[in-house]
């Protein structure tokens, strides 16, 4: 089942649901697209029609955050639990390291999608892995799509922020098996920015904990209200066209 969170479908499967869907898309080859959709990028979907209707198509589409749990929660449809980007890889590295997956990373600074490649492979010594950075010209884009296409990802991994991950994600599709939009987790991997103790994730202040270490973070983050806002609103529309259909 999907929910409607102004305009974007949000899958309600749990992490466990999640990775399995990803495990056998791996396994059946069949080429998935999934996004991890945080109360930003839902919000400038709102704006963007083309973005709105991109996402739509995408396989799976994971509540990313907090905000996205409540937003389901408060529009009569819950879901699990969040699917972060990072927790995702998180939870699929073990898989990959057992079943010898190719991933790719391509994102974030120069040597930075390396270090967070290498470090994973370390941990996860049978994962196969490639790294490109994010900053690329536009001509070098067809060089580095060749490099992945060459390469075979079962994962190809894309961090370049959102929603510019997704619209190269929804070009490209058909370079890898399963493709991610992951933000900025391989500076996470990579150790460059350090994510928030467990007990700040149990309490769901995640994101307060990074607004505190990226104070740059605040403009994007004032996004926050508005997106509240308008999930309220969505909330009162719908109730009053389930009354009025119910007359
Ligand atoms: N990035 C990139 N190329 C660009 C712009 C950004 O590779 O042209 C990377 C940036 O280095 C960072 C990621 O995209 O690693 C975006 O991170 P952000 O924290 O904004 O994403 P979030 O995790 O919040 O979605």
């Amino acid at each position: 089942m999907r929910v409607e969170v102004l305009g974007i479908k949000i899958d309600d499967y749990s992490m466990q649901e999640t990775v399995i869907h990803i495990q056998e898309a791996v396994e059946k080859k069949e080429q998935t697209w999934v996004v991890t959709a945080n109360p930003e990028l839902i919000f400038a979907a709102g704006a963007d029609a083309r973005l709105k209707q991109l996402i739509n198509r995408a396989q799976l589409v994971t509540p990313d955050g907090v905000g996205v749990v409540w937003a389901a929660n408060r529009l009569g449809h819950p879901v699990p639990e969040r699917v972060t980007g990072i927790d995702l890889l998180e939870s699929l590295f073990p898989i990959a390291t057992e079943k010898k997956w190719r991933i790719f990373f391509l994102g974030s600074k120069p040597g930075v999608a390396e270090l967070a490649a290498r470090k994973v492979a370390e941990q996860y010594p049978g994962v196969v892995w490639q790294a490109q950075h994010g900053y690329f010209q536009l001509e070098e884009q067809p060089e580095i799509t060749e490099k992945i296409r060459e390469f075979k990802p079962d994962l190809l991994l894309v961090g370049l922020g959102a929603p510019r991950q997704e619209f190269w994600i929804a070009s490209h599709l058909d370079l890898a098996t399963v493709s991610i939009g992951v933000g900025g987790s391989f500076d996470a991997l990579a150790g460059l920015n350090k994510r928030a103790p467990q007990w700040i994730r149990d309490i769901h202040l995640e994101w307060f904990y990074r607004l505190l270490k990226q104070p740059q973070r605040l403009r994007r983050q004032m996004v926050l209200p508005k997106f509240a806002w308008r999930v309220v609103k969505q909330g009162k529309d719908e109730g009053k066209s389930h009354t009025r259909r119910s007359r």
